[in-house]
């Protein structure tokens, strides 16, 4: 049978671009990719890079007073958010052609609408156009997710944070993930001021536990108002604000309430069902170790999947199935040792086991040290680092790093690169420091603090 198309992408973020511009350029496949909102998906419009750029934004107010302690006349004066979002929209108007352009330069072709499966090899658009094509690959990725409840209305998500028409003076985030977490900092940054609810006991669930309670003080200290095991009863629109009721009997009034209370794939109408392709309880499809769905001809890839919601993940997962399906090279997307950062004020990058993961393996040292640094502590702040390693008592492997810290993000990337080499404690302990830095610390713990 004649296809239109060797490959249709439904998506265009991160893993669909990666896939379609690969499959085209690369592998010479005829690619036809739809697109519903805007090319580069939630990476480039309404996640990493627009967040990258308000973390960016928030930091200046602190390194203004950090610069006065170091001898410089200069004040920060006010913070104008629309001089920000004006140079912010037209970064992600750039950023947008770029991808639009590079998959027009491998020859794809880009639909802007939304696409649906129709058959196991062909996608129905929203004007009622059926595309056919020998394989078909969804990445349409996620989007927020918000409880019902009396005044759920009113609440705001990530999405609409970049399209703020003037920042909020007072907020209240809703959520203890890394999303609402680096919102919170942000917009504390920013001069808002921000209270924070979490039904948990503690913010950043699944993450190391030590790294968990260091950040959390850090956000007090910083002037965030956070309840923990507290959950919204009720929102009513009152006449300043939203008034917020909230399950430990706290309430206020807020200008805006946002909830960072995690995100669902985005599958709903996409006629994966009827096709017998399953789906696990939160909507994502089921894919093998390939990317294959139980349709053949139909992969899916990135947030889709809820395997690890990340971009860089997104991307090697389309690359992956790129290589299986038009290089005749099957590879498995590897989710082993994926790095992470958590753009929270301090930084938090980490890899591998936490310490709680690797108590329950047994046989593992702690290696831990928290000072203030040398820059912070300067200018007067009381901030401190924690450098963490989790190391196996036997074979004297590095099985995690955690690192809360100004820049841990970029640290974390390059400590990762050893940690996946298999490096072990005494490969970091022979590794001269670079002094003076915050790392050094990584290659100067003596002794444990713990074993398990
Ligand atoms: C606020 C926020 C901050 C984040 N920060 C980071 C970070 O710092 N680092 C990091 O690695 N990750 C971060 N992420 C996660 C990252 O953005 C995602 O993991 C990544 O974008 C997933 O890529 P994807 O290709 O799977 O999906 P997406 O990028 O979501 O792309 C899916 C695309 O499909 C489109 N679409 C959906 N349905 C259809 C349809 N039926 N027809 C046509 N088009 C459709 C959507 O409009 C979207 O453009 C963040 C996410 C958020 C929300």
């Amino acid at each position: 049978m004649a296809f239109d198309y060797d490959l249709f992408v439904i998506g265009g973020g991160s893993g669909g671009v990666r896939a379609a511009r690969l499959a085209a350029a690369e592998a010479g496949a005829r690619v036809g990719l739809a697109e519903e909102y805007r090319m580069g998906g939630t990476c480039v419009i309404r996640g990493c890079v627009p967040k990258k750029l308000m973390v960016f934004a928030s930091g200046y107010a602190g390194a203004m007073q950090d610069a006065r302690a170091y001898g410089w006349d200069v004040a920060a004066g006010g913070f104008d958010w629309a001089v920000f979002r004006a140079r912010l929209d037209a970064e992600l108007d750039r950023l947008e052609g770029i991808y639009r352009g590079n998959l027009q330069k491998a020859g794809v072709e880009i639909f802007d609408t939304r696409a649906v499966l129709a058959d196991a090899h062909t996608v129905r658009l929203a004007d009622g156009t059926e595309k056919t094509a020998r394989h078909v690959l969804v990445a349409t990725g996620g989007r927020p997710f918000v409880p019902e409840f009396p005044g759920s209305e009113h609440v705001i998500t990530s999405n609409e944070v970049f399209r703020f028409e003037a920042l909020p003076k007072r907020i209240l985030i809703v959520g203890g993930g890394y999303i609402a977490c680096e919102f919170a900092c942000i917009l504390s940054g920013l001069g808002v001021k921000v209270t924070q609810y979490y039904r948990g006991a503690q913010i950043l669930r699944g993450f190391d536990e030590e790294a968990r309670g260091h950040i959390a003080g850090a956000m007090c200290d910083q002037g965030i108002g956070l309840r923990l095991g507290c959950n919204v009863q009720r929102i009513d629109r009152v006449a300043d604000g939203l008034w917020v009721k909230a399950t430990d009997g706290h309430d206020g009034v807020y200008d805006a309430v946002l909830y960072a209370t995690g995100r669902v794939p985005n599958t709903a109408g996409l006629g994966l069902e009827d096709l017998g392709i399953g789906l696990k309880e939160n909507g994502a499809v089921e894919v093998d170790g390939y990317s294959q769905t139980a349709v053949p001809s139909i992969y899916a890839v990135g947030d889709v999947t809820d395997r690890i919601n990340l971009t860089p993940v997104a991307i090697r997962e389309g690359a992956a199935f790129v290589e299986t399906v038009f290089k005749g090279n099957p590879t498995r997307a590897d989710h082993e040792l994926v790095p992470g950062a958590v753009f929270t004020r301090p930084e938090f990058g980490t890899v591998g086991l936490s310490e709680e993961e690797a108590r329950a393996r047994g046989g593992v040292e702690v290696y831990a040290t928290a000072f203030r640094p040398m820059q912070s502590g300067f200018a007067g702040r009381e901030d401190r680092v924690l450098m963490k390693l989790i190391v196996c008592a036997h074979s004297r492997r590095v099985l995690g790093c955690h690192i809360v810290a100004d820049h841990a993000g970029e640290m974390i990337q390059l400590a990762a690169i050893a940690i996946r080499m298999g490096a072990t404690k005494d490969d970091f302990d022979r590794t001269v420091a670079v002094h003076p830095t915050m790392a050094e610390e990584l290659v100067t713990l003596k002794a444990p603090v713990r074993t398990w």
